[in-house]
């Protein structure tokens, strides 16, 4: 087993004390003011402002606190190629729920996430129906799949429209919050779905740390935090974030189509060049509501196409 020992002055032992909260267990050992179990590390601090971490996650953890004041830390693992928290032994085959999300880096196009039940006798049924890492599959084949993966498997998806995401962002809603809400709300419906039973673990594809991600939703009346994991490419880490990632992917492909029917052009994806140009075509023909009404407006594109356009006219 991994463990750091760190050393920390008041305020940041306050820090922790509050970072860690949500995941206070009790212990009542000598000298002990706080505890907490995360899936995969165990932190206590003492009175004398020592803390202790042991586990797999015991490294990456005293890392967030500790910089140079690490006084010890003993058989460090290998760093995995993802980022994010150990999993356990042999991950990829048991029954995980996973959640991922697509279209927060393209201008035209909604937010989508989708959250996916695969058990361990599914694994073998949801790789013979086409899915690998989908980083390996492109659109077509993705829109081939996801119809057979959504009547096999428990899932839940989520399009945010670009009207509504629009409206939150212009409440001050971060990109970050936005994700992190649709992923709890998401994962929230597979497990009503799935009734008594329950996933050996939740994967998040990870985009937050998990303070980070459980900040975000702190406020929601229901909260997902039994038995959660979160690493970056998790596709590659279990098929049900995959398969969710594949779900996502058709769901925004789906939105795509429907806006691109009311542009009368194929819009692109993305935020590059050809997007700022497509827009400025937009604005000159249809107009800055029905532009706005069709992307994420505070993105730099907005601005740059409304200077072509402002130029051709
Ligand atoms: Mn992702």
């Amino acid at each position: 087993m991994s463990q750091s020992v760190l050393q920390l002055d008041k305020a940041k032992l306050e820090k922790l004390i509050s970072y860690y909260t949500p995941f206070q267990v009790i212990r009542n050992a000598p000298g002990v003011v706080f505890a907490a179990k995360l899936p995969d590390t165990a932190v206590t601090a003492y009175k004398s402002g020592k803390v202790l971490f042991q586990g797999g996650g015991a490294t990456r953890e005293a890392g967030i606190w500790g910089g140079s004041d690490v006084i010890s830390s003993a058989n460090k693992t290998t760093a995995p190629k993802a980022k994010g928290e150990t999993l356990p032994e042999g991950f990829s085959e048991l029954s995980v729920l996973g959640s991922d999300e697509t279209g927060t880096g393209d201008f035209f196009g909604p937010v989508t996430v989708a959250a996916c039940f695969v058990s361990s006798d599914q694994i073998e049924l949801v790789r013979e129906l086409g899915v690998k890492d989908s980083k390996q599959l492109n659109d077509g084949l993705m829109r081939d799949i996801a119809p057979d993966l959504q009547a096999t498997l428990i899932h839940s998806v989520l399009t945010l429209t670009n009207e509504k995401y629009n409206e939150i962002q212009a409440k001050g809603w971060s990109q970050g919050k936005i994700k992190a809400l649709l992923h709890n709300q998401a994962l929230k419906h597979v497990l009503r779905k799935m009734n008594d039973r329950k996933p050996d673990y939740i994967l998040i594809d990870q985009f937050a740390e998990r303070g980070i991600y459980y900040n975000h939703i702190k406020s929601e009346p229901e909260i997902v935090r039994e038995n959660v994991l979160f690493s970056t490419k998790a596709e590659g880490l279990h098929v049900a974030v995959a398969a969710a990632s594949i779900i996502a992917r058709v769901a925004f492909l789906e939105e795509m189509d429907r806006l691109s029917g009311i542009a009368g052009v194929t819009l692109p994806k993305g935020a590059g060049k050809i997007v700022d140009e497509a827009a400025a075509k937009i604005l000159l023909k249809n107009g800055e509501s029905a532009l706005k009404s069709m992307t994420k407006w505070h993105f730099a594109n907005a601005e740059k196409a409304k200077r072509i356009a402002a130029k051709k006219r």
